[in-house]
């Protein structure tokens, strides 16, 4: 799987590696989508409750979203130097609770240990 090459000079000095490297959209995407998917489970209950007959359709519809979204947000967030699946990475190796916030802080790759802040395209660029 190859990283999407953004050039990431416009979110310069952002705090975290994920603005910094152009990912922000992905970001927002896996949100979006597990916002709808529990948007689908909020429908899911409320057919439940008013008998309504679509409880299980809202249901596999909820977890296949919410499930799509995160195999596709841990496959496309990636290191610029050397394309690691960095969600993959970080739930492999960090506790089950603290795997998320250990990835918005990280400064560099795991796997390669190049600066994710930067990307190879930028990272001499002069003032
Ligand atoms: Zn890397």
């Amino acid at each position: 799987m190859r990283c999407d090459s953004e050039r990431g000079d416009g979110a310069a000095g952002s705090s975290s590696w994920i603005m910094a490297t152009g990912q922000a959209w992905k970001l927002y995407v896996a949100i979006a989508g597990l916002v709808g998917g529990m948007v689908l489970f909020s429908l899911a209950l409320v057919s439940l409750i008013s008998g309504g007959t679509r409880f299980v359709a809202f249901v596999v519809c909820g977890a296949l979203l919410s499930l799509a979204t995160f195999v596709w947000f841990a496959a496309v967030l990636c290191c610029h130097h050397c394309q690691a699946a960095l969600v993959w990475k970080m739930i492999a190796s960090r506790p089950f609770n603290s795997w998320l916030i250990d990835l918005a802080a990280l400064e560099r790759c795991p796997a390669c240990q190049a600066v994710l802040a930067k990307t190879p395209q930028s990272r001499e660029v002069g003032t």
